[in-house]
C-alpha cells in the first residue's frame, strides 16, 4: 500500500471510530485544546454532523493566538465551543499563596497549577458522559509511546479514545491543509504543541515536538494529569 492509501485508511478508521463512538457511547465529549490535532478531529465531527460535544479549557493563561481560534471555528461551523474555567478561588489562592508563575519553581507546584486549571475543570466537563475524545498521537512523545485507540479510564468511570493514535504529523498538516480547516497561527511560528502561554517555547529544528512543552523538566513528567491516573499513565487496551 502506498502513502496516499494508507492515509485514506487511517482517515477512514479515524472517522469509523467517531461514528462507534457517537452511536454507541453518548453521551460523548471531545476535549479540545484547539491545536492542530484538535482541529482535524474538530473538522471531521462537526462536517459529518456526529453527535458529539466539543468543549475547550480555558485556563486563563493561553495565548491569545490558540483564544483566537475560538472565533475562527464560529466562523467556519458556526458552532460555539463550549468553555470550562477554573474556579476563581482555587487560583486566588494558588497565587497569594506561591505567586503566579510558581508553576516553574518544582514539578510540584506545576502540576498543582495544572490540577487547578486545567485537571479540576476538565473533572466537570466530563461529568455524566459515557466517552471522552482527544487528539493525542503516539509520535508525539516519550510518555504516548504506548498510546491505545481506546482506553479504559478508570477515574472519570468512562471510556477514553484517542482516534488519531496512528497519525503522523504530516498526517495531520496534510488533512488540514486538503480540507482548508482553521489553524492555531502559532503553528507556523515554530510550535508544533501548544498549551498555556508560560509554559510553551517555541522548538528549533529536530527537536522533539514537545520539546517546548514544560522545557524546564524531564521528558517523563511532561503531562498535564488530563491523561494520568494516581500518577501513572493509563494505557489499557485497544480496539
Ligand atoms: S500549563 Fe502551566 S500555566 Fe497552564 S495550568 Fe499547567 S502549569 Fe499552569
Amino acid at each position: 500500500m502506498d502513502e496516499t492509501s494508507n492515509f485514506a485508511a487511517r482517515l477512514a478508521n479515524t472517522l469509523d471510530i467517531l461514528k462507534k463512538i457517537a452511536n454507541e457511547y453518548a453521551p460523548a465529549v471531545f476535549a479540545s485544546s484547539l491545536a492542530a490535532e484538535d482541529m482535524v478531529l474538530t473538522d471531521l465531527i462537526l462536517r459529518n454532523k456526529l453527535d458529539i460535544k466539543i468543549f475547550s479549557l480555558e485556563t486563563g493563561r493561553l495565548h491569545k493566538e490558540t483564544l483566537a481560534m475560538l472565533d475562527r471555528i464560529q466562523e467556519t461551523y458556526g458552532v460555539e465551543i463550549q468553555l470550562f474555567k477554573p474556579k476563581v478561588a482555587a487560583v486566588e489562592d494558588y497565587v497569594r499563596q506561591h505567586g503566579v508563575n510558581a508553576f516553574y519553581d518544582s514539578v510540584e507546584m506545576r502540576k498543582e497549577c495544572c490540577r487547578i486549571r486545567k485537571v479540576e475543570p476538565l473533572n466537570r466537563a466530563l461529568k455524566g458522559n459515557k466517552a471522552w475524545i482527544t487528539g493525542q498521537r503516539r509520535a508525539q512523545s516519550a510518555t504516548r509511546v504506548e498510546l491505545a485507540v481506546q482506553e479504559d479510564d478508570v477515574a472519570h468511570a468512562m471510556q477514553k479514545f484517542n482516534p488519531l493514535t496512528d497519525w503522523s504529523e504530516d498526517d495531520v498538516w496534510h488533512y488540514i491543509r486538503s480540507n482548508n480547516v482553521p489553524y492555531n497561527s502559532l503553528h507556523d511560528k515554530g510550535y508544533p504543541s501548544i498549551g498555556c502561554e508560560p509554559c510553551t517555547r517555541a522548538i528549533q529544528p529536530g527537536e522533539d515536538v514537545r520539546a517546548g512543552r514544560w522545557w524546564w523538566e524531564n521528558p517523563e513528567s511532561k503531562e498535564c494529569g488530563l491523561h494520568v491516573v494516581d500518577g501513572k499513565l493509563v494505557r489499557i487496551k485497544s480496539i
